[in-house]
């Protein structure tokens, strides 16, 4: 989109020990050498990991983010980390609501507000994650789960500095499967005048990531498209090599 600086994310999940930090120094360097100056980027990781990775990150431009956060500050939530806890271990993002927590974890689309609020109370990013299911895209009714994910998910005070949007179709996500090109232009598209129709003009200049799926060898085509103003990559941000070749793609 233009005026819109791209950044692509990545999503560590439940994956990466102490021996996995040397990926992260290589994404370090890649973004270092001026791989990719067009580019934002942003590798979030598992709690356990984050004051290193923040800590090996914070001489380059990559930055270092959180997965889930509990919308709480603090309390008697055993096992639950806060927004200020990932904010205070060096993080500038949080992915919310990804498919995996909605459906591991039961979050709704309330919870899910609720902690992209927690996220912006601690000085956070939120990355909010929406996408339908296989059945509902068969049931073609992808665009009206994206629009109630919107109206549910994404606060009414949302802005492009503190919020940002990622579409992952749950049935791309870590399946090999992607949307067409098409596709993912239509549900952009889609995902763009609902937020303008919801939070205003400056919803133009929110960034809407493209996630599902995502590697070197499709990246270029998918981060193309209209309206997709980067990528959250899964599986393949766990290798230096593939994500700074996703990186490359603008
Ligand atoms: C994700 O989990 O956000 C994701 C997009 O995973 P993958 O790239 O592995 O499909």
């Amino acid at each position: 989109t233009p005026g819109i600086r791209p950044l692509v994310a990545g999503n560590w999940k439940m994956n990466g020990t102490s021996a996995s930090l040397d990926e992260l120094r290589a994404i370090g360097d890649g973004f270092m050498r001026g791989l990719d100056a067009q580019t934002e980027a942003l590798i979030c990781v598992p709690a356990t990991l984050l004051a290193r990775a923040a800590e090996i990150l914070a001489r380059t431009p990559v930055r270092a983010g959180g997965e889930d956060c509990h919308p709480k500050e603090s309390g008697a939530h055993t096992g639950d980390i806060s927004a200020e806890m990932l904010k205070d271990a060096g993080a500038s993002h949080v992915i919310i609501g990804h498919s995996e927590r909605r459906t591991d974890h039961g979050e709704d689309d309330a919870t899910v507000r609720a902690k992209a609020e927690a996220a912006w109370r601690a000085g956070l990013v939120a990355v909010v994650c929406i996408g339908e299911t296989n059945a509902q895209r068969q049931a073609g009714e992808t665009l009206d789960v994206l629009s109630r994910q919107i109206d549910g998910s994404v606060p009414d005070s949302a802005t492009a500095a503190n919020t940002i949007v990622a579409y992952e179709p749950v049935w791309a996500i870590g399946t090999g499967l992607t949307p067409t090109a098409d596709d993912v232009a239509e549900a952009h598209a889609h995902i763009r005048a609902r937020l303008v129709d919801k939070l205003g003009e400056g919803a133009k200049g929110m960034r809407i990531l493209y996630g599902g799926s995502v590697k070197p060898s499709n990246a270029v085509e998918l981060l193309g498209v209209d309206n997709v103003d980067g990528a959250l990559v899964g599986g393949a941000s766990l290798k230096a090599a593939d994500f700074l070749g996703i990186a490359v793609a603008y």
